[in-house]
């Protein structure tokens, strides 16, 4: 049989002999087979097809064919389809009897979609079988895009190699990349043995630079790509051309650093039909690696192929069934929505809420009748977040009758011209109509079906999320950000300093978890699919590593095009190795500036939950961190923490609405606020004891006591009350010497 002699040529053998590809059968296939083990060629049952044995014999040390396949593409870090969320990928290139979660399925797959092996024919791949030093030659030539050789001469036994491969060893060797014995025999239908095998890889590898490699893979069709160019040589510098001219060592230099993810895309982010831009485009990147001491790559050239159209219709899938306990879930999108944000109906028994209300300009499309098309009860739209991807259609709602809310916290940028983006709510009329939504709100949806409400501001001051703690189905909009490779690469939260977000996504976490609640799928404004509590642990620990480590807890932004060169970000997780499990937030800044990122009571107008006394000169940044000695979370089970109004930013600007002039506080009621000291814990008389939980702000924390006894980071601690006593905390910071001391007053109730 033949082996990784070209598709073409082989397809081009199966349109003479007018067979599709399943033309041939596997049993004709393996007959074909088992007469060629004596390592002559053979005709198979089908004229024309001419068949080759694998090796002449197995070795005790020869490498597998799977084995050697895995080599190459784990040398490329080629990443699998399954291990990233694009859900513009191409699908998945599959063997006949190779499954993905065999060892080396992913590798065979991707090495298969990188086109460095089409198999053995028919649509195998043969993994066990073992590797013919031909057929070894003709992948490295492929992975590594050696130009051909018309050189010959370099074997005696060159006739014998088979002619799809002769031209590979050719290359290997006029290269210096075989080993060329005094018998100056090459042996092509021996197995390659494993001796052999690193002896090739280390002389390519240590001769030449590899080729450069880009995510996405451009074999698809997109309408926004983010670029992403590696080299598997460590050290090389990546140069690159984007106007198709060739790349040479004068041509802009790629690092992911300093340029992110570069965007690519039909019209502008918040683009949408009124753009004058062609549905489609072509994007040519052509790079070339070099390196000191070594030949320089081959230049690669990558054409992604995008197209978005103008002007679309909504789309809908339903991705849960109504029960008598849970609701039903609705996906709705626009592929001519620039950033392709999605919005989601859920409707129970008796009612409905649309959540979030898309891009597409109110006066193009309809959103409110299209969800008529498949609502059968009445509903409510809430908007997730104020941003533009997430709020055109609103008036098509109000117009229509129904309530819409929007936390007042997002009104003053809906009002007038945000960003890229329109006014929403433009007239003093539809102003007035606007309901305001925050935390603690419930809407029963009949069925003992209730969503809570919950508010997450640090991406967008109004941003809220909706909470079904008996289901474990969260919305929460942009605020957990996205995993869609290419849609965000993260999500900015410059709004609040990570120290303080983190209490607040610790606080939010504890309530959606207590008492037996659960989380764990969680809708955003940007996966098609819902993430899992993972995600929100993600969240939290992208959070941590920057309070524990300070700068040293921040890379630069991913997201090129749109964040400045370096933009401060924290990230958990690869977003083309990781699936769905990471985690990038932009933070305030970039890298190395000096802008106060962290808290700091350096101006309290910016800060004014630091205002108590006790906090005076605390900095955190510029290595600070080290001196986090207040909590970020404490838990009472059998009591209540009776919160304090934490206004976590300066006031918005006055502006005007509905008719009057008005201000938003930036505040948030009844939460735990590291940076003030006394609180009250309400226990219900009849319990004798509380359990105590306490989360350092640091997870590096020198010690925590509780009643002056030390006790671990996020440990239960049960404690005996009586009214009018006073639980005392106590943090030592990283530093040994920083120190916070909060009381709980008991009030038996
Ligand atoms: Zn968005």
């Amino acid at each position: 049989m033949t082996k990784d002699k070209t598709t073409d040529q082989k397809e081009n053998r199966m349109e003479t002999l007018g067979l599709s590809e399943e033309g041939l059968s596997r049993r004709n296939f393996l007959k074909g087979m088992a007469v060629g083990a004596a390592g002559i060629a053979v005709t198979s049952a089908i004229p024309g097809y001419t068949v080759f044995a694998d090796v002449e014999a197995p070795l005790a040390n020869g490498v597998s064919r799977a084995e050697f396949i895995g080599k190459v593409s784990n040398y490329f870090a080629w990443p699998h389809p399954t291990q990233y969320n694009d859900i513009w990928k191409a699908p998945l290139k599959q063997f006949k009897d190779v499954k993905t979660a065999d060892r080396y399925g992913k590798q065979i797959e991707t090495a298969y979609e990188e086109s460095v092996t089409s198999g053995i024919g028919n649509g195998y791949f043969d993994p066990n079988a073992q590797l013919a030093r031909q057929d070894a030659a003709v992948m490295m030539v492929k992975a590594f895009h050696l130009p051909l050789t018309t050189k010959t001469g370099f074997f005696k036994d060159e006739a014998s190699i088979s002619s799809y491969a002769r031209a590979s060893v050719n290359t290997l060797a006029a290269l210096g990349y075989l080993t060329i014995n005094s018998d100056q025999l090459f042996q092509p239908k021996r197995a390659l043995t494993v001796d052999e095998m690193e002896v090739l890889f280390s002389k390519i590898t240590g001769t030449m630079v590899a080729p450069v490699q880009a995510l996405p893979k451009a074999n698809s069709v997109a309408p926004r790509r983010y670029v992403k160019l590696y080299c598997p040589t460590p050290g090389a510098a990546i140069h690159y051309t984007t106007d198709g001219s060739e790349p040479t060592a004068d041509s802009e230099v790629y690092t992911v650093e300093t340029k992110g993810h570069i965007m690519e895309m039909i019209g502008t982010r918040g683009g949408g039909p009124d753009e004058p831009v062609p549905t489609d485009r072509v994007v040519t990147y052509k790079a070339v690696a070099f390196k000191d001491g070594m030949a320089a790559s081959p230049v690669q050239t990558f054409v992604w192929n995008l197209h978005r159209p103008l002007m679309d219709d909504f789309q809908v899938l339903q991705m849960e069934k109504k029960t008598s306990v849970s609701p039903a879930i609705f996906r709705i999108c626009n592929d001519s929505e620039s950033v392709r944000p999605l919005a989601w109906y859920i409707e129970g028994p008796t009612s409905g809420i649309v959540f979030d209300a898309l891009q597409t300009p109110a006066d193009k499309k309809n959103l409110k009748t299209f969800v008529d098309g498949f609502a059968t009860k009445p509903y409510i739209l809430i908007i997730g977040h104020e941003h533009g991807d997430h709020d055109a259609q609103a008036m098509n709602f109000m117009n229509a009758g129904v309530d819409v809310y929007l936390s007042e916290r997002g009104w003053a940028s809906t009002s007038s011209t945000s960003g890229p983006f329109k006014p929403i709510f433009s007239t003093p009329e539809s102003q007035a109509k606007v309901k305001n939504v925050d935390e603690g709100m419930k809407f029963d949806l009949g069925g003992g079906i209730v969503f809570e409400v919950v508010a997450l501001p640090g991406h967008a001051n109004g941003n809220v999320a909706i909470h079904d703690k008996k289901n474990g189905l969260l919305f929460a909009s942009d605020f957990y950000g996205c995993t869609r490779a290419g849609s965000a690469d993260n999500v900015g939260v410059a709004g609040m300093p990570p120290d303080l977000l983190l209490s607040f996504v610790q606080q939010s976490y504890s309530k959606y978890t207590k008492e037996g609640g659960k989380s764990d799928k969680l809708f955003t404004g940007h996966d098609e699919s819902p993430l899992s509590d993972n995600n929100l642990k993600l969240y939290e620990a992208a959070l941590q590593q920057v309070v524990d480590k300070g700068e040293g807890g921040c890379r630069p932004s991913l997201r090129g095009g749109t964040d400045a060169p370096g933009a401060r970000t924290t990230m958990i997780g690869d977003m083309w190795k990781d699936g769905t499990n990471w985690c990038a937030i932009k933070l305030t800044g970039v890298m190395g500036d000096n802008a106060e990122f962290l808290s700091s009571t350096t101006d309290l107008k910016v800060r004014p939950y630091m205002a108590d006394a006790a906090n005076v000169g605390l900095n955190y940044n510029f290595g600070g961190h080290v001196k986090y000695s207040v909590l970020s979370n404490i838990e009472f089970a059998g009591g209540e923490l009776v919160g304090k109004t934490v206004e976590y930013a300066a006031p918005g600007a006055p502006f005007t609405w509905a008719g009057k002039e008005i201000a938003v506080k930036n505040a948030l009621q009844n939460r735990f606020n590291p940076w003030a000291y006394d609180y009250t814990v309400k226990v219900p008389k009849a319990n004798t004891s509380i359990t105590v939980i306490p989360t350092s702000m640091s997870t590096k924390a020198a010690s925590i006591t509780v009643d002056g006894k030390a006790v671990a980071y996020r440990s239960s601690n049960k404690i005996a009350v009586k009214d009018g006593q006073v639980i005392t905390v106590k943090v030592v910071a990283p530093d040994k010497i920083t120190t916070s001391t909060y009381t709980f007053k008991v009030a038996m109730v």
